[in-house]
């Protein structure tokens, strides 16, 4: 088993990390902030917000049944996978391992940190097998990217297939659980304790409604956000949303509940619609809040929706995705509008 020191990049080890006004001042009893050269007139937004959002995790970790060290907050899950790279990825030395197709940020944050990416595809029913990913592995595999449910095809992968990989490979194991609060299956977040080397990313951007205010979160042992945390922006977090982050956690859970029960049962409809269309070869299925179709014609049908304002993603060019639309569930009066264009293009 490699330590986490090996895995990590020989200059983030060694880094003494930036040090901000509010990151040494740590009393409660303060009321005279000349530290951060802040203007002192215009409150709240005058000051800076706590760097390790500290009151929001503590919320976060009664909710998500986690304690406050396990959790990193970002501007969006895509802060945490660009630190993934920029912790424990050296450039054009180190490699990740990824299924294919999959969320598209994976590949474009190693393509930005110069760090060779390597596509495993997934089966015909778009599941993995560990082997195959430990098989395109070597000594200098530093991560290998899951994500369940999966972007774009909407699928859970096999959970033993997942604890396998888990058991099996010795650098760190990221699961993206943006899609979970959509799927019967349960979160990996239980596990955290059991490997050590799992990073789990959830996001506020789906089920929470919230992917205006920036925030994702990335579960893993102490360790592991300790590293993130040393490397991050300073205030990677703004103010706005650290309130109303703590705000919908305020809320009761059953406003997202709620949205989430009405997205699920409009994608049974959305979905047995689709099949009944002639213009439809095949819907696949899915745990999230969109699916995945194949069409008689993606390129052209995507076009003609266009055209009357309809967006959905033309997936039809993306591996083991020919001839396929993405089609994320939105309010019945959206779904129907779409359903309504559909039929009348047969
Ligand atoms: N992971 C997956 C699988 C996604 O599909 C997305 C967004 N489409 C993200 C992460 C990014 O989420 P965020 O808005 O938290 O950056």
């Amino acid at each position: 088993m490699r330590t986490l020191d090996e895995l990590t990049r020989p200059n983030i080890l060694r880094l003494k990390p930036y040090s901000s006004a509010r990151d040494e001042y740590k009393g409660k009893q303060a009321s005279v902030f000349l530290d951060a050269n802040e203007n002192p007139y215009n409150h709240p937004y005058n000051r800076y917000p706590d760097p390790l959002q500290t009151e929001l995790k503590a919320r976060l970790a009664e909710v998500k049944g986690v304690s406050p060290e396990c959790i990193f907050l970002g501007n969006g899950s895509d802060e945490a996978i660009d630190l993934v790279y920029r912790a424990f990825c050296e450039p054009r030395v180190d490699n990740v391992v990824a299924i294919e197709p999959t969320y598209g940020m994976y590949e474009v944050c190693a393509d930005m940190n110069g760090v060779d990416y390597r596509k495993v595809r997934l089966d015909d029913a778009y599941d993995f097998r560990a082997d195959d990913m430990l098989r395109a592995a070597d000594g200098r595999t530093k991560a290998m990217f899951l994500c369940s449910p999966n972007n774009p095809t909407g699928n859970s992968l096999r959970r033993e297939e997942i604890e396998t990989l888990l058991c099996r490979f010795d650098g760190l194991v990221i699961v993206d659980e943006a899609y979970i609060d959509f799927s019967s299956r349960p979160s990996l977040l239980g596990e955290l304790a059991a490997y050590p080397r799992l990073i789990v990313l959830q996001t506020f951007s789906k089920a929470w409604g919230c992917a205006g205010i920036r925030l994702g979160m990335a579960f893993a042992a102490p360790d592991i956000i300790r590293i993130f945390n040393k490397i991050k922006y300073p205030y990677n977090v703004n103010l706005l949303t650290q309130r109303e982050a703590l705000d919908m956690l305020r809320r009761s859970a059953a406003d997202v509940e709620q949205w989430v029960s009405i997205l699920l049962a409009e994608r049974g409809r959305v979905m047995d619609a689709f099949r009944a269309l002639p213009c439809c070869r095949e819907v696949f299925p899915t745990d999230a809040n969109f699916f995945l179709a194949r069409m008689t014609d993606a390129d052209g049908i995507y076009a003609a929706l266009v055209s009357q304002g309809i967006i959905v993603r033309n997936r039809s060019h993306v591996a083991l995705c020919d001839g396929c639309l993405r089609v994320t569930i939105g309010t019945p009066e959206e779904n129907d509008a779409l359903l309504d264009a559909l039929r009348k293009m047969d």
